[in-house]
């Protein structure tokens, strides 16, 4: 299992900037397009454009999705699985409207890159900066800005340079640390799967290049950390700890500290569904075995003892608003985080910042898809990591404890009052 040769990845854009067209595009320069659906393409494309029959509309690959848009049927995320010979994807493509902003944050959570869309023809818009902002706030570090229809503005490279300039400044200012500014045109495939020849002046990689080497290890916590997902006794002569390991790697005589308690073992054996294991590493699912008894349950977080992580109960957290009804300051919710869950208030939205400007505004609620910058109290001191250092053990969903609906998802920036027996 090499996890280093996945990467997830999101699609962002406005209405009509060619999202559809430029990952459909995308998905048939990779190869990866089963003969039928290229068969149904030809044949959609010719239906619907009898001025121009032997142009494919790639649009049509990925836009399943803008009926049941259209229709109002609320959508999550569409998730999208495609390989090449060098890599394999996970594609997260969701609406880029302002309403969905909740289902762009889901899509994001778990992604490594972002490809963000812009039409050549307008530059960046305030959707731009609410997509950047977004993905940044969800832990992306990387991002590729396509400047889509160059056609239409006759490949000039000083209009895509005005607009790259202007993105990197947004971009850095929004803590994405690695900004790739890509000239393409969706429908013909420029810069997409194969380096365009309209535009010499752009010498640097096309998309699928970009997306193949991608470094998807930047993302990936360092410390060992397995949240305990279950444990596993099947009889008395075994008991192994499971769950997928999300930061570092592990092997079979690592001294680990099981917290928070803070009991002390080394690992025994390292158990797979295909055979154990001398070392295993983030991303993988495993079952730990220990060489002493402690007590451990689900929700407990298996760490390094050199490095443990820290032990809190009161935190600063950003928070996105996902709940139909608004957050009330100290109401009780499920806190979820790796894989425990504990009770929650949050005690104080020091301020919410507009989505679309980052303005720091003063809130004493917050709304669906706002997001708060807030004070959270646990009844009980948990593990944990900054979500800059480890999403898994950073980031929350909240839980509205009536309907057991997720209601908001969160990103903890640091502990407001650490556990004091434990450092
Ligand atoms: P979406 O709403 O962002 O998914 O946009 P679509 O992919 O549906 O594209 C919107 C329209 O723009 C369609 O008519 C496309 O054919 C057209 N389009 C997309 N990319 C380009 C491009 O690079 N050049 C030109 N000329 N038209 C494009």
């Amino acid at each position: 299992q090499d996890n280093t040769n996945l990467l997830r990845f999101i699609t962002c854009g406005s209405v009509d900037d060619g999202k559809s067209t430029l990952l459909g595009r995308l998905l048939y320069d990779a190869g990866m397009l089963p003969e039928d659906q290229v068969a149904a393409l030809i044949r959609d494309s010719r239906k619907l454009h009898a001025d121009a029959p032997d142009q494919l509309d790639f649009s049509l690959l990925t836009d399943g999705l803008d009926a049941e848009r259209q229709q109002g049927i609320t959508i999550d995320v569409a998730y999208r699985y495609f390989h090449t010979q060098r890599r394999s994807f996970i594609v997260a493509d969701c609406p880029g409207h302002e309403q969905y902003t909740r289902n762009m944050a889901t899509g994001a959570s778990n992604a490594e890159l972002a490809v963000v869309l812009v039409d050549a023809r307008k530059g960046l818009l305030a959707q731009t900066r609410r997509h950047t902002y977004i993905c940044a706030l969800m832990g992306i570090r990387q991002v590729v800005l396509a400047v889509n229809k160059m056609d239409l503005i006759d490949y000039r490279d000083d209009v895509f340079a005005a607009i790259a300039n202007e993105y990197r400044e947004l971009a850095a200012h929004m803590g994405i640390t690695s900004v790739h500014c890509l000239p393409v045109v969706a429908p013909s495939g420029d810069n997409v799967g194969q380096r365009s020849t309209r535009m010499p002046w752009y010498r640097g990689p096309c998309l699928l290049e970009l997306l193949e080497s991608a470094d998807t290890a930047a993302t990936q916590a360092v410390d060992f950390r397995l949240p305990v997902q279950w444990v596993n006794r099947p009889d008395a002569s075994f008991r192994g700890y499971a769950g997928t390991i999300c930061g570092g790697q592990v092997a079979v005589g690592s001294e680990i500290v099981v917290q928070p308690a803070m009991q002390r073992a080394r690992i025994e054996r390292i158990v797979t569904a295909d055979g154990d294991l001398a070392e295993a590493s983030a991303g993988q699912a495993v079952t730990l075995t220990l060489d002493r008894e402690v007590d451990v349950s689900r929700g407990d977080v298996i760490a390094d003892a050199t490095r443990p992580a820290p032990v809190a109960d009161q935190f600063a957290a950003h928070l996105l608003w996902m709940g139909d009804e608004p957050l009330l300051p100290n109401r009780a919710y499920w806190l979820k985080i790796g894989s425990r869950t504990v009770n929650a208030r949050v005690t104080t939205i020091k301020h919410k910042v507009d989505v679309n400007t980052q303005a720091e505004l003063a809130a004493r609620r917050l709304d669906l898809n706002e997001v708060g910058y807030c004070n959270i109290d646990l009844d009980h001191a948990i593990p944990f990591e900054t979500y800059a250092d480890n999403r898994t053990l950073g980031g929350f969903i909240l839980i509205d404890r009536q309907t057991h609906a997720t209601v908001g998802c969160g990103m903890l920036a640091f502990a407001l009052r650490r556990a004091a027996n434990v450092h």
